[in-house]
């Protein structure tokens, strides 16, 4: 029952960092501050009361439209903080009430920020994705999630090097270098390889249904990123049998 009412207080406040991660996506690519001014209807400009910003709540009871203006506000918005909400519950239920668990709720809200950003504008802001690595950094063994990320991010640089090679075209941008780094640092190695593969197979699909349109990638790395933190003993077991039958 402990669990429950823990669970309750953590989605709402994960309901509200996804609140704050909704102003990160609208205007960090626009290159604007996340601080100043405070939140405003993106139409009309009217800064908005403390009762039109509640998560997921004024969006239902003010039916999806501004309170003043009236336009439509995107369904983006309640489903970025639910997201959020599930989000911080799954990782407690996973980790428990361990010191890091504000790094590890911050570094998946940038990966979720990143994500979003990508969806809409096929662009991975440096502030965002450092950020994502640097919380994925502080956790309890810090020099090991260091060197695993500088690992990772190094070996996808020189792969991307190689390809770029003999593709002649640029195959990695240094954006996926940084996610790779973050994946790294938050599971470790062989499972950062096992996710590196599941995003892959997770891409094949809207790959081929997109065929001409661009895909972001970021969206599936941080998707099997989150599979894989989830399922780290199952994961583990898996790459064992595969290798030692
Ligand atoms: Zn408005």
């Amino acid at each position: 029952m402990e669990n429950f009412w823990y669970s309750l207080v953590l989605f709402v406040f994960g309901t509200t960092i996804g609140s704050f991660l909704n102003v990160v996506i609208y205007r960090i690519p626009k290159e604007e501050s996340i601080i100043f001014p405070s939140s405003r209807c993106t139409h009309c400009h009217t800064p908005l009361k403390w009762r039109h910003n509640i998560p997921i709540l004024s969006w239902i009871f003010l039916h999806g439209k501004c309170a003043f203006c009236h336009t439509p506000i995107s369904a983006q918005y309640p489903f970025v903080e639910l997201i959020t909400g599930l989000l911080f519950v799954i990782l407690y239920l996973k980790l428990g009430w361990v010191w890091h668990l504000p790094f590890v709720f911050a570094s998946f809200s940038a990966l979720f920020a990143l994500v979003m950003i990508d969806f809409k504008y096929y662009a991975v802001p440096d502030s965002v994705n450092f950020f994502a690595l640097t919380m994925a950094l502080v956790q309890p063994d810090f020099i090991t999630a260091a060197a695993d990320a500088a690992m990772a991010a190094l070996g996808l640089y020189l792969l991307g090097l190689g390809v770029s090679l003999i593709a002649r075209k640029e195959a990695m941008g240094s954006a996926d270098v940084i996610v790779a780094g973050t994946m790294a640092a938050i599971l470790g190695f062989p499972n950062f390889f096992f996710a590196l593969f599941l995003s892959a197979v997770l891409a094949i699909v809207p790959s081929l249904i997109a065929k001409e349109t661009k895909v972001p990638f970021v969206p599936f790395l941080a998707l099997a990123t989150l599979i894989v933190y989830l399922f780290d003993r199952e994961t583990a077991q898996l790459l064992d049998w595969i290798m030692y039958g």
